[in-house]
């Protein structure tokens, strides 16, 4: 793979250039001082050298609400057709574009979800390396992952580029000018020893019933929920209607769900499958690092940290990967 020079003073005539296929988003700082992903309206609103954002870039592909029918006595369910707008996402971290990778597997599968695949669509990934922080353990942070268009790893004085897909290729002819050929060799890391953990156990199936560290966990827990709706890869969702008092329209939308909450686990003639901390914590980890269905043995977490980094009353699941003893041989 070819990778170019970018140098810092021609960062800001590079993004001017991406802006031109599409609506330029990236990491930026809200006005509260949160860290996100919005509009990039300048250079300088852009954190080159932020860690995490508090909310994930699935909330481009999976918006916390988000319309799934529209209903009329005429033409019945429909999917809305609202066009999705073209957005460059500019500066997503490995383990980020590793969630959506993940989230691609599960809703472009054997069904694919057409709201998601026409949001997908209309997203051009364009990543950035990191610098990991105690808080994380992915493993990604020195390969190109393969899911972003364009990737920027940073070096002294500047960026080297790379146009992973033909997307990027495309788009980097005609930002070639601001570009020069590079000679740097890429380096590359060990595996970080958590992930290959973590890995090892979703591939032996181990659910671990019986570990003390579900107790504990539901002791401390205060069912926020935080952890959940931070992390890249949850996608639980609940489906609801509006329906007019006419009968007329109404609108069916989804939203974000919580396995955390008490009511996640309940049913029709209020049996609740997990009405108390202790299972919903097993069942989080069933399905975050065990995988069901197709995606049996796929850990889903990609070690991005942000459940270690909101918790309240820190808890974190990764110590069942060093407090219990079949898990950490
Ligand atoms: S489980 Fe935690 S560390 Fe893993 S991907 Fe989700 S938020 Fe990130
Ligand atoms: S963030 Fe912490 S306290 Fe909140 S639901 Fe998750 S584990 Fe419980």
């Amino acid at each position: 793979m070819v990778r170019h020079f970018l140098p810092d003073n021609s960062l800001g005539q590079f993004l001017d250039g991406l802006s031109l296929f599409g609506a330029l988003h990236g990491p930026v700082r809200t006005t509260e001082g949160v860290e996100v992903f919005g509009p990039v309206r300048t250079e300088s609103d852009l954190l080159l050298n932020y860690r995490r954002t508090l909310i994930p870039p699935k909330k481009y592909l999976l918006p916390p609400r988000q319309t799934i029918l529209n209903y009329t006595v005429a033409a019945g369910y429909t999917l809305p057709d609202e066009p999705e707008p073209h957005i460059i996402l500019f500066g997503v971290h490995p383990c980020d574009l590793q969630g959506i990778a993940y989230l691609d597997r599960v809703f472009l599968g054997d069904r694919p979800d057409r709201l998601y695949r026409r949001r997908r669509e209309a997203i051009t990934l364009v990543g950035l390396s990191c610098e990991p922080d105690e808080f994380c353990f992915c493993t990604s942070d020195e390969n190109i992952p393969r899911n972003a268009d364009l990737f920027l790893q940073h070096v002294e004085h500047g960026f080297l580029v790379s146009a992973v897909t033909s997307k990027g290729e495309e788009m980097l002819d005609g930002l070639g000018k601001l570009l020069a050929s590079s000679r740097i060799t890429p380096q590359t890391s060990a595996e970080h020893r958590m992930m290959t953990r973590i890995r090892e156990v979703a591939r032996s199936g181990k659910t671990f019933p019986d570990s003390p560290l579900w107790e504990r966990f539901a002791a401390r827990c205060l069912s926020c929920g935080a952890c959940s709706v931070c992390c890249p890869t949850c996608y639980c969702f609940d489906v609801l209607e509006n329906g007019a008092l006419d009968g007329t329209t109404a609108d069916r939308f989804r939203e974000w769900d919580n396995c955390l909450f008490r009511a996640h686990g309940e049913v029709a003639g209020g049996t609740n499958f997990r009405p108390d901390r202790r299972e919903r914590f097993h069942y989080r980890y069933l399905h975050k690092y065990l995988g069901f269905g197709t995606l049996a043995g796929v850990p889903a977490c990609v070690g991005c940290g942000r459940c270690r980094v909101v918790c309240p009353v820190d808890i974190d699941l990764t110590e069942l990967f060093t407090e219990d003893g079949d898990a950490c041989s």
